[in-house]
Formats: structure tokens, C-alpha cells, sequence
């Protein structure tokens, strides 16, 4: 039922209710001048203080977020995000630095720089990195176009095409298509791995390289990893390592070490921006030794003691402008420090064991096309029994009425029913124990009432929703609502 303080705030308005009055000395210190003073008053609703308040607070609510519940949606790595981490990002020192200040005046923030593009190299196991890309699917274009500027140095221009399996984050092909690249597809094996002979099938000397996430978006692990890197080096090819989610090998492997290339990281997952709302994000490129003279500028290098912005030989030129997300950068800074070398193991540990323990605790329930360890997620393929029609949709709408987000569904698209979990570390066994509980009693309604499962979700602000129209034709306007 609609209470008053669901009530949009323009129909809360009563005349000459009022909040807040601004005095003739306030008002004499603002002193705009004459032509920038409005002729009539705006049209803003009069309210109290105490409606503005209870408005925001019920708005605030009225969203799903990783500090309201559970938020297990694969791929995302929704974890905490320690406050402290926000709160030194916006320190003073650090969001006032004017972008065109001069490099001798800033040494606090290139350090910091400097030393979280050495963190992410010793992480990964590659060379060198530059923070500058602004997401995961801008740092896939930045080693895509490294990729291309590597080949074209070597009179190769005829490697035009991008292998990427078909287990693959959609950016993937996306980013290639951007560059310019033709992709081809390979079919995955039944657990989303790479198949060896698809892959020997479209090597040729027209390859410019692979994408691969490993472990691959079915949370497993690609244990040919060797064979395959030594299979498209050997081809002319480079490989590219999609490390959007990076959660699982944290201490424990580095893609370097596998033969990868060139890697993007998205510090917007696995190292503590919070996300989710459309940024802003950061997607470091790192590279391998050979490939250190295309990355994009800026890099930050040391002389001696000092800190200086550094371009690289033959980069593929700036993504952005200045420094990239520079607060994000300070976030993952403070979140690695926190942890420290010894204990950022314990990351990819508890987020593996986590995935596990939700997979073991459903799978006579769930359907699980990949039996076995998971990585930090998993898939299921919707209910064992579906014989009353509860689809994978229908299930991730009714866990909302139960107070949780819903895991990724219909991806990745090598099953149908395809329902992808990631709990992450932070999780306390409490909570994954409740979300087991509340799965197993929406299986059970499935069977019993599936009606109710069909027809959730039944208590959020907006019922099921028509995605497409939604996406179509957004009503963004307040008035368009009445
Ligand atoms: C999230 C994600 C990306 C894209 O990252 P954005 O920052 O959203 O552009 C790429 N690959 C994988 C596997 C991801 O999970």
C-alpha cells in the first residue's frame, strides 16, 4: 500500500511551508550579478525541513545495494568497500590537485601512482602498467590497440583478427569489433574451457591474438593454460587476459606466469570502488616487456626521489585526459596497503570457498552443469525440476521479495537457464547460510506454488517490469509519471 512518504515530493508541497529561509545577510554575501538573477521564483515545492528529510531517506531505500543485502551477482564481485578507502580519496590534498599543476607540486599523489601500477605488475606478473583507462571494456580497447600497434610495427598489418570464445564477457567481442578487429568465435567445451581443436582450427597467420578469462565466467579454472598461450605464440599471436574479476587468483597466481600478454584490471571490482551505479571506474592496462613502449600515456615513472608524469616511446596516445580516475587509484592504493602481501591470499581463499560452499549446499536443487571446484562463482542451469515452468527470470525476481539481489542471469549464454553466483570474501557464513535457506524455499515454491514465483517480484516498489520497453522508452521525468 502507498504510504504518504511514498509520495513524490512536488505533490508534498503545500503553499508557504518552508524549510529553510535564507536572511537578507545571507543573500547580501551570495551577490550574483544583475544578469544571472532570476526574474520569477522557481518552481520548487514548498516543504519542511523534516519532508526533505523523510523524502530522501525513503528514496535512499527505495534501491538495492551491496549496504542494504546480499548482492551475489556473478562477474561483479560486489564486495565491501571499506569506508576509510572513500574517505582518504577525498581528502583535500587529493581533490583539490588542479589536473595542469606542475609535476614537482604533486608528488603525494604520483606516488601513490607510481606504486599502485607496481603493485598491479607484481599482482599480475606483467611489466608495466598505465592506470590510465576508465573502465574494463576502455582497457580491453587499450590492449586491443596495443595488440594492433604491436603487429603494425612489425610490417604485420595483415593480423586482423581476434580469437574469443564464446564463453566470453560481451565486452570482449565488442572492444575488438571497436578496434577494427574481425572476431571469430570458438565454441567452448561443455564447461565453458577452451576446446584445443576449435582453437587449432582458426590459427593462421591473419591472427592477431586471444582474449581469455581464466577462470573463465563459469568460474572455471583453464587448465590447458600453457598449451594454449604456446599454441597462439607460436601462431604470431598475442594473448590478452580479461582480469575484469580478479578475485580468485589474488596472491595466489598471476596471469603473466600463464603466458598472457596484456591484461586490463578492473579496480572497480576486485579492489574496492564501490560500483554498480554507472561509475566512475578504472581499467589499468598491463603489459608485458616487450609491449611497455605502446601503453598508453601517462605513465608515472621515478628519477631518484621525485615522481614525474612519463609518456611511453610509441604509445597508443592518451584514452583520456590527464590521469584517469585519479580517486579510484587512490581507493585500490589503500585497500592493498590494508591487506598487505600476506593476507591478500586470503582473498582469493575465502572468495573460492565461498562460491563452494553456496554450490554444494543448492546443487540438489539447482541444476549444475559443471560439477567439481568452482573458482570465486558458479553456474547453475534453473531448477532440477522444472517441470511446473519456474524459469531462471522467475527465480531471480522472487529472491528481491525476500530482501536479496539477484544472482546474473541468462549469462553466460553457453546454457539457457544460466544463473551465475559470486558471494565474495566478505561474506560471513550467516549470510551465505540464509541465502541458502531462502533458494531452497523459492525451489520449493516453485513446485508448490509456482505461481507465486511466476508472478514475483511481490513487495518492491515496481513489479516485474517490461526490460525492453524499459530500456526503449525510460521515463526519466517527473511529470511524465501523472
Ligand atoms: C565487468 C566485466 C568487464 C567490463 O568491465 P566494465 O568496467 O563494466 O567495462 C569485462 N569482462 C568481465 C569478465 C567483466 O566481468
Amino acid at each position: 500500500m502507498k504510504t504518504h512518504y511514498d509520495t513524490l515530493i512536488f505533490d508534498l508541497s503545500k503553499e508557504s511551508r518552508i524549510g529553510y529561509q535564507y536572511t537578507e545577510k545571507n543573500l547580501n554575501e551570495v551577490n550574483l550579478p544583475q544578469n544571472l538573477l532570476r526574474a520569477s521564483s522557481a518552481d520548487l515545492p514548498e516543504v519542511s525541513e523534516f519532508d526533505v528529510v523523510r523524502h530522501f531517506t525513503n528514496v535512499s531505500q527505495k534501491n538495492f545495494g551491496v549496504e542494504t543485502g546480499f548482492y551475489p551477482l556473478g562477474s561483479c564481485t560486489m564486495k565491501y568497500n571499506p569506508k576509510i578507502n572513500d574517505e582518504l580519496a577525498t581528502l583535500s590534498g587529493f581533490s583539490n590537485i588542479h589536473p595542469l599543476q606542475p609535476d614537482s607540486t604533486m608528488q603525494g599523489l604520483l606516488q601513490i601512482y607510481h606504486e599502485t601500477q607496481e603493485m598491479l605488475s607484481e599482482i599480475s606478473g606483467l611489466k608495466a602498467y598505465s592506470l590510465n583507462p576508465f573502465a574494463g571494456a576502455h582497457g580491453e580497447l587499450a590492449g586491443l590497440m596495443i595488440i594492433k600497434a604491436y603487429h603494425e610495427k612489425n610490417n604485420d598489418s595483415k593480423r586482423n583478427k581476434i580469437i574469443i570464445p564464446d564463453s566470453a564477457h560481451g565486452t570482449n567481442p565488442a572492444s575488438a569489433t571497436v578496434c577494427g578487429f574481425d572476431v571469430i568465435e570458438i565454441k567452448s567445451n561443455l564447461d565453458g574451457t577452451v576446446n584445443m581443436h576449435a582453437l587449432k582450427e582458426v590459427l593462421s597467420d591473419e591472427i592477431a591474438g586471444l582474449m581469455l578469462t581464466n577462470p573463465n565466467t563459469a568460474g572455471v579454472f583453464e587448465k590447458d593454460i600453457l598449451e594454449i598461450s604456446k599454441l597462439v605464440h607460436n601462431a604470431g599471436g598475442l594473448l590478452y587476459y580479461d582480469g575484469a574479476n580478479l578475485n580468485a587468483l589474488l596472491g595466489h597466481a598471476k596471469p603473466g606466469d600463464m603466458g598472457f600478454d596484456i591484461t586490463h584490471i578492473n579496480l572497480h571490482k576486485t579492489f574496492s570502488t564501490p560500483h554498480g551505479g554507472g561509475g566512475p571506474g578504472s581499467g589499468p592496462v598491463g603489459v608485458c616487456e616487450k609491449l611497455v613502449e605502446f601503453l598508453p600515456n601517462p605513465i608515472v615513472v621515478k628519477n631518484g626521489n621525485t615522481y614525474h608524469l612519463g609518456e611511453a616511446k610509441d604509445s597508443i596516445g592518451n584514452l583520456g585526459l590527464f590521469y584517469g580516475n585519479a580517486s579510484v587509484y587512490i581507493r585500490a592504493y589503500v585497500y592493498l596497503r590494508t591487506l598487505g602481501k600476506e593476507n591478500i591470499k586470503d582473498v582469493g581463499s575465502l572468495a573460492v570457498l565461498n562460491a563452494n560452499y553456496i554450490k554444494d549446499s543448492l546443487k540438489d536443487l539447482y541444476e549444475l552443469p559443471i560439477d567439481g571446484h568452482c573458482m570465486h562463482e558458479f553456474v547453475f542451469d534453473g531448477l532440477k525440476d522444472s517441470s511446473t515452468g519456474v524459469k531462471t527470470l522467475d527465480i531471480a525476481k522472487r529472491l528481491l521479495d525476500y530482501g536479496y539481489h539477484a544472482p546474473t542471469i541468462y549469462f553466460p549464454l553457453i546454457f539457457h537457464q544460466s544463473m551465475m553466483i559470486e558471494p565474495t570474501e566478505v561474506e560471513s557464513k550467516d549470510t551465505l547460510d540464509s541465502f541458502i535457506n531462502i533458494m531452497r524455499i523459492v525451489a520449493k515454491e516453485a513446485i508448490e506454488n509456482p505461481d507465486i514465483v511466476k508472478t514475483a517480484p511481490h513487495n518492491t516498489i515496481v513489479r516485474r517490469l517490461d526490460e525492453v520497453k524499459a530500456v526503449k522508452n525510460p521515463i526519466l521525468k517527473y511529470k511524465d509519471i501523472k
